[in-house]
């Protein structure tokens, strides 16, 4: 059965009220929409861990630059509504922009530190609007779980101080990447590729577990582990490396030697598509504690 969209803000507050008066434990799964595996891997989570699992769609203007792809982001709701009913959602929350932004808005949420090295860089503006949109989409539905994808790793970890800092009541759930047979993680923008893009992009997961490799065979030099990565992306003339990092998988800060845990990450350009993806390394080394899987 396919689950209610409802768009209305105060609709859905009341809807989610009446959940909470019966006691049930909500999941939110928040989502830019174009759903995949790799989403259905989240609310199967949901699923599993809570009582009636929302999931939110929407392309938050915030998030994106003005040279980016806010426009021309692919929207197709009827084919998410079907991945929901599939996959035993129980409410999609689809606001409009007018709605989540009655006024415009003048209060942000910026996560410092976290959000200095990796996308942080290149996309000026990009955490606080993912912090702000996600920490109303919080308030909206107050689940008791929300779930996000170690595909955007940053963002996790974004999110996931966002709520120690602010003692919100919920608990954040990673969920480890979903990937294509050959490595490629999906991504919404994977429908932009063409089929030669296609064919260049497991390229990128390639690189990633080379470099995870070489840690594990006792490289600590990140600058030689890098070198030899990004020479796998080199070889591949549509590619061109926005940035490939290692660091640290609390505050994603850049780590030169390699002694503990670490998360390898990485974005490109495929023709005029950016991919990202990241694994982790390095938890065998002393001092490792328990850690995400990628
Ligand atoms: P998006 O719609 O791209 O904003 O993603 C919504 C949520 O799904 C985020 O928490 C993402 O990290 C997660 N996600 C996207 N792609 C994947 C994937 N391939 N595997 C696991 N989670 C994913």
């Amino acid at each position: 059965m396919t689950p209610p969209i409802v768009s209305s803000v105060s609709q859905t507050l009341q809807q989610l009220d009446r959940v909470r008066r019966d006691g049930k434990r909500i999941g939110l799964v928040p989502t830019m929409g174009a759903l995949h595996a790799g989403h259905a891997s989240l609310i199967e989570r949901a699923r599993a861990e809570c009582d009636f699992v929302v999931v939110s769609i929407f392309v938050n203007p915030l998030q994106f630059g003005p040279s980016e792809d806010f426009q021309r982001y692919p929207r197709p709701i009827e084919k998410d509504a079907a991945l929901c009913a599939e996959n035993g959602v129980d409410l999609i929350f689809a606001p409009e922009t007018g709605d989540m932004y009655a006024s415009p808005q003048i209060t942000f949420v910026e996560v410092t530190r976290i959000t200095e090295y990796l996308c942080g860089a290149f996309r000026p503006g990009h955490f606080r609007g993912v912090a702000t949109v996600v920490l109303k989409l919080f308030n909206i539905v107050q689940p008791d779980f929300a779930y996000f994808g170690e595909k955007d790793y940053q963002q996790l970890c974004v999110i996931r101080r966002m709520v120690e800092d602010f003692n919100l009541r919920l608990t954040i759930v990673p969920v480890p990447t979903y990937r294509e047979s050959d490595g490629l993680a999906l991504s919404s923008r994977n429908v932009y590729l063409t089929p030669a893009e296609r064919a260049a992009a497991p390229a990128l997961y390639l690189a990633l577990t080379l470099a995870r490799e070489r840690i594990a065979s006792d490289e600590t030099d990140a600058a030689k582990i890098k070198a030899a990565a990004t020479s796998v992306l080199a070889a591949e003339p549509l590619i061109r490396v926005q940035y490939f990092e290692i660091v640290d998988p609390f505050e994603v800060q850049p780590v030169a030697v390699i002694s503990g845990p670490v998360r390898i990450a990485a974005a490109i350009f495929i023709g005029k598509t950016r991919l990202i993806d990241n694994v982790a390394a390095g938890s065998g080394l002393p001092g490792s504690g328990p850690e995400l899987v990628d």
